[in-house]
């Protein structure tokens, strides 16, 4: 019983540890500025905002 709770244990660690590099790999459609110096404005790629020349973040 002791065994099968630390399996599940490391388990539930490993999806953990996966779905973290899933993350931290994910790639977004579109980009924005974090200021929205351009309201609702999107890019499609990752670049610097034209106008405050923060690096625009993926949104989704
Ligand atoms: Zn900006």
């Amino acid at each position: 019983m002791r065994i099968s709770i630390r399996r599940s244990i490391i388990y539930i660690g490993l999806i953990a540890s996966t779905s973290f590099v899933a993350c931290t790999d994910k790639q977004y459609s579109k980009y924005q500025c974090p200021m929205k110096c351009e309201q609702e404005k999107t890019y499609d790629k990752p670049s610097k905002c034209p106008v405050c020349g923060m690096n625009i973040k993926g949104i989704e």
